[in-house]
């Protein structure tokens, strides 16, 4: 092992300049950091170990059944330290994923340290188990700090056993090339990881000895994928194939159109595929996504999505946009399945049908490349998969672990015409404007979650989301934001026409640059690269410069009900937390077919923030959730910001946070796991029952992900009750408040 003698650079990650936007800025202590220099490419090259991964099996044979546009590669250490660490020398804020995704060996993640296990590059024979919390902050806080460390030497050692790279990297282009991989992967009893963006802040979607499938040159199909629904089928009977049922479903929630998208586009060319559309129909749908551009539909939707910018308020989570699901399961076998059977769910406060049955069918022949041949049928009769848990567990139990989603049809909405507000970011910015951001944030949480004192009306409120207040806030159809910005610095008696100007729209900001307004979020994010930030990916929706929810504690889904108890909750939150994400409330609450895992923290919610998880545990979280019944942890944090060190609190005493100078292993044994603390005891349950049913050698076996943290005896023990016994088989757990109650309360 050689040290490099460049000195590690470190670029701080908290500006809250207009670049920085919201998962970015979003850190407790120390969430983001990257590295400059070169990587040591030469140095990694003499000492690259030989890369022997499985080299006993006929992986011949894998390649001889893939397409002739898929690909089966070696890769190694040189790879990553040659493909995917330069980009991390750009100056931070240009630092982006769309300069890694298409990188030719497949490994590239978007925050360096990924490439390590728990992103965290300090040598451990044992995935870090042997050492403490502390040690990890520690390293986090020298960095920080520039504090002198080893993480050089550390970051260039090919043999470092903290290493999480896999060896062998599977570019599928069709669905068999899937059917293929995990046939092979059951038959000699491999461990596939699955890769979109690889922005899972858990590092979910690579790992060492697996097989990674990289799905970025999967089918694109979102370019051609807009479907406009015949409403004169409504009322006909869903055809055997399923051909028929994503527009029958469409039509039953009042929506005439979706779109379909392979299971390797990202939303920036989701959205791009819905601008072309728009741009040639005259504008008529609307998507509810993610943020950036380089996060995708999958993990984003599986972990639940949250819509900040995008309507999610108006229509919303991800998990709620998927009518039909077509996946490659761990039994190797190529599915599709959707609700066939549905009923109006509005008199107990739904917006949406609640979904009664789930059906799904198999294709026969999958060995058939040409997608025009392919044949779906009724499942064969040891078919012993139960396509009602498959759509629970999918929406909201996380990717990587269920097999791999090889299209998706998403929800379509009707067009509304977008207006974005910004404080206090170029080229408008003002020294006055810093000093009075936090009334702003005040003001943005009374808009989002109390819009009554502002003589907001509830439907105009939910037009508006954002997913951090310093990025901005994202309006669909009617708002009265300026005004009521207006009022809100009325009432707190500074009327001052300087503190007015701190907040302004997206029509001022494309007037300064003699642009039109902008018809849509994806325009915005478009148009304002090209004029406020390095646009090194010109007409691409920009991503967000590497960041990193490292910290202790994920985002906790503040209940609704609990802040409405009273003004001193909100001040309470003011003085401790940090600035929060609002996605939530409105069809994010009633939103639900009440048929998918997502927990009932996120309907239940008003916003997410974050906390230290000293005063989070001990203060908030009994008074914000109920912890009466000391069997059933409930559903804390939200999945899609969760990072790898997120922890539950001691299990003795969920009042006390895990502590931090014990060993990770400590941590796993006695502090409630990560999984428990995102899905409730309950709803964990079911969901593990669910993966030992469908994926019985563990084949997916992503990190964090559901069963990932079961004891290696009880993934294959038959004593778990079976899914349909450890929660009812559709429909909300017991100890959850239904939608309807929480419907009425916001
Ligand atoms: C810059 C940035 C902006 C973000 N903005 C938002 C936001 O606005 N709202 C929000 O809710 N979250 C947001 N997130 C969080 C985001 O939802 C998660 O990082 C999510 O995991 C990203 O999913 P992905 O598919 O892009 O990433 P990946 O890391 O590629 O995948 C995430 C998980 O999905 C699995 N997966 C990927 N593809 C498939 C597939 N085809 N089949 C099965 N499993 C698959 C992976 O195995 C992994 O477990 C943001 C994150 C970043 C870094």
């Amino acid at each position: 092992t050689k040290k490099s003698n460049r000195s590690p650079a470190i670029i701080i990650h908290n500006k809250l300049t207009m670049a920085s936007f919201a998962d970015a800025a979003r850190f407790l202590l120390l969430t983001a950091v990257g590295i400059a220099g070169n990587p040591s490419t030469a140095d990694a090259a003499s000492a690259s170990p030989v890369s022997g991964w499985r080299s006993d099996l006929d992986w011949a044979a894998l390649n001889s059944k893939l397409s002739s546009s898929a690909s089966l590669i070696d890769t190694s250490y040189d790879d990553y330290a040659g493909e995917c660490r330069p980009e991390f020398s750009e100056p931070w804020d240009s630092i982006s994923n769309h300069a890694l995704i298409d990188q030719p060996s497949g490994m590239c993640l978007p925050w360096l340290y990924l490439g390590w296990e728990m992103s965290w590059p300090r040598p451990s024979e044992n995935g870090h188990l042997n050492q403490t919390f502390n040690q990890a902050y520690q390293d986090i806080l020298d960095l920080f700090n520039d504090a002198s460390t080893d993480v050089e030497s550390w970051l260039a050692d090919p043999t470092n056993p903290s290493l999480n790279l896999p060896s062998k990297v599977l570019f599928p282009s069709i669905a068999s090339d899937v059917v293929a991989a995990v046939n092979f992967a059951k038959e000699h009893g491999l461990e596939i990881s699955v890769k979109n963006s690889g922005h899972s802040y858990q590092g979910a979607s690579s790992k060492k000895n697996t097989l990674l499938l990289n799905m970025n040159r999967y089918t694109h199909y979102a370019p051609t994928g807009i479907t406009d629904c015949d409403a004169s089928i409504l009322g006909s009977t869903v055809t055997e194939d399923l051909s028929n049922q994503p527009c029958l479903l469409s039509l039953a929630k009042n929506k005439s159109s979706l779109i379909r998208v392979g299971g390797g586009e990202n939303f920036d060319k989701v959205y791009r595929a819905v601008i072309a559309a728009n741009e040639e129909e005259g504008y008529k749908y609307h998507l509810v996504g993610g943020y950036a551009g380089t996060v995708s539909p999958m993990g984003w939707s599986w972990q639940g999505g949250l819509g900040g910018s995008t309507g999610g308020r108006l229509y919303g989570f991800g998990v709620d946009q998927v009518v039909q699901l077509e996946m490659v399961l761990p039994n190797g076998v190529h599915v599709k399945f959707g609700p066939t059977d549905w009923e109006d769910a509005s008199a107990e406060g739904f917006t949406v049908p609640r979904t009664k049955v789930v059906s799904g069918v198999c294709r026969s022949n999958p060995d058939e490349h040409d997608e025009e041949n392919w044949v779906w049928q009724s499942c064969p009769e040891d078919f012993d998969i139960d396509f009602n848990d498959m759509w629970f567990a999918v929406r909201g139990g996380g990717g990587g672990t269920w097999g791999v989603v090889t299209s998706v049809y998403l929800q379509l909405h009707d067009y509304l015409p977008f207006k974005s507000y910004l404080f206090n970011n170029p080229p408008f910015r003002t020294e006055k404007c810093t000093a009075i951001f936090p009334q702003f944030a005040e003001f943005v949480a009374h808009y989002m979650s109390a819009p009554s004192l502002l003589n907001v009306t509830k439907e105009r409120s939910h037009a508006c989301g954002s997913p951090d207040p310093r990025a901005g806030i994202y309006c669909h159809g009617e708002e009265d934001v300026m005004q009521a910005w207006t009022r809100f610095l009325d009432l707190n008696n500074s009327t001052d026409p300087a503190n007015v100007a701190c907040l302004f729209s997206s029509d001022k900001l494309a007037s300064h640059y003699n642009l039109p307004a902008p018809p849509g979020y994806a325009e915005f994010m478009i148009s304002f690269a090209k004029n406020l930030r390095a646009d090194r990916f010109p007409g691409k929706v920009p991503d967000d410069p590497p960041g990193k929810i490292g910290a202790d504690l994920a985002g906790v889904l503040v209940p609704q009900s609990w802040l409405d108890e009273g003004e001193e909750n909100r001040k309470t939150l003011q003085e401790n937390g940090t600035p929060y994400y609002y996605a939530f409330g409105g069809a994010a609450a009633s939103g639900s077919d009440q048929a998918n895992s997502l927990s009932q923290a996120h309907r239940n919610a008003a916003f997410m923030a974050y906390f230290s998880d000293d005063y989070f545990w001990g203060n908030l979280f009994p008074k914000m959730f109920d912890i009466s019944d000391k069997t059933k942890f409930p559903p804390v944090f939200g999945s899609n910001h969760a990072g790898f060190l997120t922890a539950g609190p001691l299990k003795e005493d969920w009042t006390k946070p895990c502590p931090r100078e014990w060993t990770f292993e400590e941590r796993r044994e006695k502090c409630i796991s990560f999984q428990e603390a995102i899905y409730g005891t309950e709803r964990l349950a079911r969901l593990e029952a669910i993966k030992k049913a469908v994926d019985p050698q563990f084949i997916f076996n992503c990190v964090n992900c559901v069963g990932n943290n079961l004891p290696e005896a009880s993934k294959s023990e038959d004593d778990e009750p079976s899914p349909a016994e450890a929660e009812p088989l559709l429909g909300n757990s017991s100890d959850e408040t239904s939608g309807a109650s929480f419907v009425s309360s916001f």
